[in-house]
């Protein structure tokens, strides 16, 4: 098999086809400590790509709550369960090996192409097609917390003596939502899977389309999504994905007169924790953009992480891991630079507070962005680091250059005026 760069890694890895890149490509951050998995998100992308019949069970974003959610049920174990049997012990992470290639250092285990041939199993990769039962609940466990109950202590204080206080940094009792779509990987599983070629990235946005003209529903690609997220319809017997709203990622919407737009699942976050654009790429690397703010979280300042890095896709959904989640877990789910990552986001500079404000505040893609300076309104401690906040104003564009978003970080406050008391 081929071998591709595959920066997550760190590495090379094999893969199906020759390494080959789009001009631009899709992605998105999501923060995991702001949602409150209200499920926008989920009826915002229903109501607009699933909706029709044989699409009942098709739910292309879900928020689950982890640890016990998960749509299918148990997706994420099973991979995990699999990787580990091939390979025992030995999915490690060499983080000595840290610089700008190997962002977070090295994985020394093997990825779902790898793990076939270290089991003498003759597959691209491994994988699995969920039964039925497992598609049925999409949000199965919903927040149901992970570790010992609490009780009323004597003092009538919850929590108290048993050791199940709620302290950061990490809570003995948690749970948290993980918002999940296609990630648009960079070596996609189910366009390595498909025997019809029928799967293709495309070169202007690496969006991963299936072509369904040329689809017979032999279910490949469900089996080798490492992350199942195409989803096989019986009516027309032949599967789908999601298409990361590409009429709108085009500029195609009459609404913004060619602007390019954020897809509906992020356009309609009510929590503001996500953020979706497109970063440049030029032979293979993605070219270093400061003031793309995708570019900044994920490779500047590696705040924002990949979804399961050692699957070996190289996915192009990026998340900002909970803070209060036991390290352990968020590390296996998101890799090395967890504590990095927390690090930062817990005690924010002046340029990663500015640019948190971003998320979700314009449907219209954020291809830039720059900061004004403003005064220094609040000053504290957190965790013995020294905190201090500027009300500074971000200001985000669009492609040409052109300012279409401006937020300051302190939300202004508005006083209704009284000669309209009651007015609505
Ligand atoms: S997440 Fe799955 S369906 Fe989406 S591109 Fe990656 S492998 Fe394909
Ligand atoms: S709309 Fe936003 S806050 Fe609500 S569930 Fe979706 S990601 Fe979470």
């Amino acid at each position: 098999m081929p071998e591709v760069y595959n920066w997550q890694l760190g590495r090379r890895a094999t893969y199906r086809y020759e390494e080959k890149h789009p001009k631009e490509q899709f992605t998105f951050v999501f923060n995991t400590n702001r949602c409150i998995a209200c499920q926008t998100c989920t009826m915002a992308h229903k109501s607009t790509w699933t909706f029709s019949k044989g699409q009942e069970y098709m739910w292309w974003n879900n928020v689950e709550t982890k640890p016990y959610g998960g749509y299918p049920q148990f997706w994420d174990w099973k991979i995990l369960k699999m990787l580990e049997q091939s390979n025992p012990g030995q999915n490690v992470w060499n983080v000595r090996k840290v610089d700008n290639e190997k962002p977070h250092g090295v994985y020394e285990g093997v990825t779902i192409f790898e793990a076939p041939e270290k089991i003498g199993l003759n597959q691209e990769a491994i994988g699995y097609v969920p039964t039925d039962e497992e598609w049925r609940f999409p949000n199965f466990g919903e927040d149901t917390a992970h570790g010992r109950e609490f009780t009323q202590s004597r003092e009538g204080t919850f929590g108290g003596d048993n050791g199940c206080k709620s302290v950061l940094p990490e809570h003995k009792i948690w749970f948290f939502y993980l918002q999940r779509i296609c990630n648009h990987c960079t070596y996609p599983g189910c366009l390595a899977a498909c025997p019809r070629k029928a799967i293709y990235k495309r070169q202007e946005d690496g969006i991963v389309l299936i072509d369904q003209s040329r689809c017979r529903g032999y279910k490949k690609c469900v089996e080798q999504c490492p992350y199942k997220k195409p989803m096989f319809r019986g009516t027309t017997r032949i599967s789908e994905k999601c298409i990361a709203c590409y009429p709108r990622i085009e500029g195609l919407d009459p609404l913004t007169e060619g602007d390019q737009m954020e897809t509906r699942c992020m356009a309609a976050c009510v929590g503001k924790i996500r953020l979706q654009g497109l970063v440049k790429v030029q032979n293979g690397r993605w070219v270093s953009q400061m003031d793309n703010p995708q570019y900044y979280l994920i490779r500047h300042r590696k705040v924002a992480l990949p979804l399961y890095p050692q699957f070996g896709t190289e996915p192009n959904g990026y998340y900002i891991p909970s803070r209060h989640v036991p390290r352990a877990y968020s590390q296996q789910m998101f890799g090395p630079g967890v504590d990095h990552s927390i690090d930062q986001y817990m005690v924010p500079d002046r340029d990663l507070l500015a640019i948190l404000q971003l998320f979700r505040t314009t449907q219209r893609i954020i291809f830039s962005y720059k900061v004004e300076k403003g005064p220094k309104i609040f000053e504290t401690n957190i965790h013995g680091k020294k905190f201090e906040m500027y009300n500074d104003t971000v200001i985000g564009m669009n492609r040409k250059g052109k300012e279409i978003i401006r937020v300051t970080v302190e939300e202004p406050f508005y006083v209704r005026p009284e000669e309209h008391p009651g007015a609505i």
